[in-house]
């Protein structure tokens, strides 16, 4: 997500792992099956699971209803005996836990609060039904029992039956005006990492999200006069009736979002070999020319300075939301950003910003709940990047530091990048100090090591967890190998304040 600031135009996020690493104990094979917060061996070279879901959209009900079939492949050393799942869409269910930090509640529901829900009809193993349990304080958990465990590499076959109701709302998950966002919106399993079972709640700040890389199948029914634009490569479309059922296809993404409204029109050019799509719900030739050029120049700028886009298909959809929001493939731009131009940050930051999330969130991905700033950092450094090539001028990185240190002082409490989302008071300490103190020592160690072997850094990062989810001390080693050198003390001093 891009944060929005009054001085410049720049979105923060950072975290840490140094603290996080030193806390962890060495990972042991057991053979008991793994619970929440449990030391546990993973089998990196796990196959990735597989989703095939089938949904149907009532625009007049905002009601989507369908079925998710998933092939959950266990990734750590122990057996399964159970999955657990998120359902982020609970947390609409009540005005306490969504996720409203970001606009206000004011500004989220223009229509008034109304709520949103996930409810599961049914989870079956085949033609058994399964035992499952909706749980957490936003009650965004699922946990479904298996049938039997399953081992180490061993895939279970689940089907899980459910029905979302999408509230009237300006948000990752919500619609205004027939433009309907879905963002975190179906059951997607919760990671099981090093650290057991990851079960956060819906956190109201940052993308308080953590997923592994999977392959995905989605038919998404509309009526006929919608169109959709999704994550994925767009395999068919078959019209029936007054229906129209769009087919996305797509391996290791970490994600799969979608946005579908009767309003949209669509521009479309190839960069690089890959589909560039722009959805516009509004018709201003100039600002869609903008959107457009952003978001070509974004991807022929990080395909060069990163590594190659790893996709085929690229969208930018302009729709109600408070800024930007990134998603495999796919990222939401506020409709605010092409009706005015006073905004700030501009349409063009915005769209690079989110652009810049597509090498560092989607493809290389990380824990947003304990280590935001790996792709806030990332990207909002990236923004400089771009800026560098298209001006020819570094100005835009002194504004990023510039933006921080201006800040710094109205930061009460810790300065300490890397620690988990719960532990920051707000967006106004998690903006400045995840967003651009962390971006402020990416500039920093540029400085320190040269533009060659900065960017030899980030293109070896890049390769090297390109579908994985990084953590801050890979990035560490990637930078001491580059290097040669050790840089814990440089690390220590940005990301943990010492
Ligand atoms: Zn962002």
């Amino acid at each position: 997500m891009k944060k929005t600031t009054t001085l410049i135009i720049s979105l923060f996020l950072s975290c840490s792992i140094i603290l996080c690493s030193c806390t962890k104990t060495q990972p042991t094979a057991t053979t008991d099956s793994p619970s929440p917060k449990q030391t546990v061996t993973i089998n990196k070279a796990a196959e990735p699971s597989e989703y095939n879901i089938n949904v149907k959209l009532t625009p007049e009900k905002r009601e989507l209803v369908g079925e998710e079939k998933v092939k959950y492949t266990n990734k750590s050393a122990s057996e399964l005996k159970e999955v657990y799942f998120h359902i982020y869409p609970n947390a609409y269910k009540n005005e306490a836990t969504a996720p409203t930090a970001f606009v206000g509640i004011k500004d989220m529901y223009p229509n008034g609060f109304n709520p949103g829900s996930l409810d599961i009809k049914e989870v079956k193993n085949g033609d058994s039904k399964l035992k499952y349990e909706t749980q957490g304080e936003d009650q965004t958990i699922l946990k479904v029992i298996l049938p039997k465990a399953i081992n180490s590499g061993e895939s279970v076959d689940l089907s899980i039956d459910f029905s979302v109701i999408i509230p009237e709302a300006s948000d990752r998950f919500g619609v205004l005006d027939n433009c309907f966002n879905f963002g975190n919106w179906y059951p997607i399993a919760a990671v099981l990492d090093e650290t057991g079972w990851n079960l956060d709640p819906y956190y109201k700040i940052g993308d308080p999200f953590y997923s592994d890389a999977s392959n995905y199948a989605v038919n998404i029914t509309v009526p006929k006069d919608y169109k959709v634009a999704a994550t994925g490569e767009p395999a068919d479309e078959k019209l029936n009736g007054n229906e129209k059922t769009y087919t996305f296809k797509e391996n290791k993404v970490r994600d799969f979002a979608f946005v579908t409204s009767n309003k949209f029109t669509v521009q479309e050019k190839v960069v690089d070999d890959i589909n560039v799509r722009c959805f516009f719900l509004t018709d201003n030739k100039e600002n869609n020319a903008i959107a457009m050029m952003a978001a070509e120049n974004s991807i022929k700028k990080f395909n060069e300075a990163f590594g190659k886009y790893p996709y085929k298909n690229f969208s930018v959809v302009e729709t109600n939301f408070g800024t930007g929001m990134e998603y495999p493939e796919l990222v939401y731009i506020g409709k605010q950003y092409y009706t005015s131009t006073n905004q700030i940050p501009t349409l063009e930051v915005v769209i690079v910003h989110e652009t810049a999330h597509q090498w560092w969130y989607s493809a290389v991905g990380n824990d947003e709940i304990d280590e935001a700033w790996l792709d806030e950092s990332f990207a909002t450094y990236s923004e400089g990047a771009y800026f560098e090539k298209k001006n020819n001028s570094k100005a835009y990185f002194d504004n990023i530091v510039r933006s921080y240190t201006g800040s710094e002082r109205s930061i009460k409490g810790s300065k300490v990048v890397l620690r988990p989302v719960s532990k920051f008071q707000g967006w106004n300490d998690y903006g400045p100090l995840v967003y651009r103190k962390g971006a402020s020592m990416l500039c920093d160690l540029r400085n320190e090591v040269g533009d060659e072997a900065f960017s030899k850094i980030l293109k070896t990062y890049y390769e090297k967890y390109k579908f994985k989810n990084a953590k801050t001390k890979d990035f560490i080693a990637v930078v001491e190998e580059v290097t040669g050198k050790k840089w814990d003390k440089f690390f220590d001093k940005w990301l943990l304040d010492k």
